[in-house]
């Protein structure tokens, strides 16, 4: 046999997603016949509302089977302009909008744009899973920023400004953030802005889930926040979490007309155009407003009935420390007390109680558990249960 040839520099230093690798994992052994509960998938349990599923289906029909636009249809890429417009007064022109194959190709082309070999992308932790292997595959060295508990898992302006050196070039934000589901206040976003401004950095927001959010948490669009933070900043944002569309493959980027003209440019020798017929479903996300607004509303209940449950009953166990996050769809407790290293407490609950969580480290933060309450409630219930008899058989 001859000995294999070398990959690629970019194929042995990638990798893969633990998030899927703990989702894949779970549903493996759901297929096997274990009765498993899973935290792992950041993934709405709810069906695509009827009226996205009709208008996909209805320009299915009519022949919308060609090839479009690479950055997307023009009456999505209007109708993405217009509700920044409404939600947030953010003027954009549609030429400024990007309509890629999901929110995840967004990034990555958005950290494409702007960074190049030997610069430095400061990414807070805990991140979001792809960001740092979208700088490295970028050619760019991701620098990362410890974030924890003790302020909310936010980065404060002090640490961004340390951490920035001559190669700086791009800050990630991922605001509400996945996996911490910590939500920023608009004050506290435009101090960190500000300082990203004073030494001319690019921003990426990563705003996937800016409308998954409760109590009294808002928003905030960070090319809002000033003239000079529109002019750097590349808003990602996307249909998979909101109205529940991950299959969809549909996500969108806001810039300023050179980068969004970069994000097309690359776009168009890699991937084209989304689906066709699928950006007409997205279209109707956006103009079919009451429907949207009646199924985002019920999902966004249900999401905030679950998190006040599992937040509650996560706090009754003896050892573990979370916080009540306000968006999103993630809680990010503190298992530190155990004394375990968290992959291998989540490897032990998986085998042993059949719940699958992500560890901590998987998003650059040791000594926490990622668990996504996008599942129904009986799984949440019975997988806490669980996870409190696991707790208890270490404290033991
Ligand atoms: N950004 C964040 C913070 C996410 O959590 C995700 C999905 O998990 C994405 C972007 C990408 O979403 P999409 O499924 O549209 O690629």
């Amino acid at each position: 046999m001859t000995t294999p040839l070398p990959l690629s520099s970019w194929a042995r230093n990638i990798s893969p997603s633990p998030t899927l690798a703990v989702d894949a994992k779970s549903k493996a052994l759901q297929a096997a016949g274990e009765d498993v509960c899973g935290f792992a998938a950041g993934e709405p349990d709810f069906d695509t509302p009827a009226h996205i599923k009709e208008a996909c289906e209805a320009a299915l029909r009519s022949g919308k089977t060609k090839y479009a636009p690479t950055p997307g249809i023009m009456p999505l890429r209007e109708a993405i302009a217009a509700q920044y417009a409404d939600d947030y007064g953010l003027t954009v022109a549609p030429s400024q909008v990007v309509v890629s194959p999901g929110g995840k190709f967004s990034c990555y082309l958005g950290v494409m744009a702007v960074c190049s070999p030997g610069d430095e992308v400061i990414i807070p932790a805990p991140y979001w899973v792809s960001y740092p292997e979208m700088v490295k595959l970028a050619g760019a060295t991701p620098k990362f920023v410890l974030c924890d508990d003790a302020t909310e898992f936010k980065l404060t302006p002090a640490q961004l400004e340390a951490a920035i050196t001559p190669k700086s070039r791009l800050v990630i934000l991922c605001n509400p953030s996945n996996p911490t589901g910590a939500v920023y206040s608009r004050a506290e976003m435009a101090a960190i802005v500000a300082v990203a401004v004073k030494h001319n950095l690019y921003i990426l927001s990563d705003e996937m889930y800016e409308r998954l959010i409760y109590d009294d948490a808002q928003p905030t669009c960070v090319a809002t926040l000033s003239p000079e933070a529109k002019d750097r900043t590349i808003v990602v944002a996307g249909f998979s979490k909101t109205y529940s569309m991950t299959g969809w493959r549909i996500g969108t980027s806001v810039a300023p007309a050179p980068i969004a003209k970069a994000i097309t440019e690359m776009q168009s020798q890699m991937s084209s155009n989304v689906t066709t017929f699928a950006q007409y479903g997205a279209l109707a996300a956006l103009t079919e407003k009451e429907k949207t607004a009646a199924a985002v509303a019920e999902m966004l209940a249900a999401f905030d009935r679950r998190r006040k449950f599992l937040h509650g009953a996560l706090n009754e166990i003896p050892g573990v420390k979370c916080l009540l996050a306000q968006g999103a769809f993630y809680l990010f407790p503190n298992i530190s007390s155990f004394g375990l290293k968290d992959q291998e407490f989540c490897e032990r609950l998986l085998e042993t109680e059949k719940v699958a969580a992500v560890p901590g480290s998987a998003f650059g933060a040791e000594g926490y558990l990622r668990l996504s309450y996008a599942t129904n409630e009986t799984t949440i219930e019975k997988g806490v249960e669980r996870l409190a008899r696991f707790c208890r058989s270490l404290s033991a």
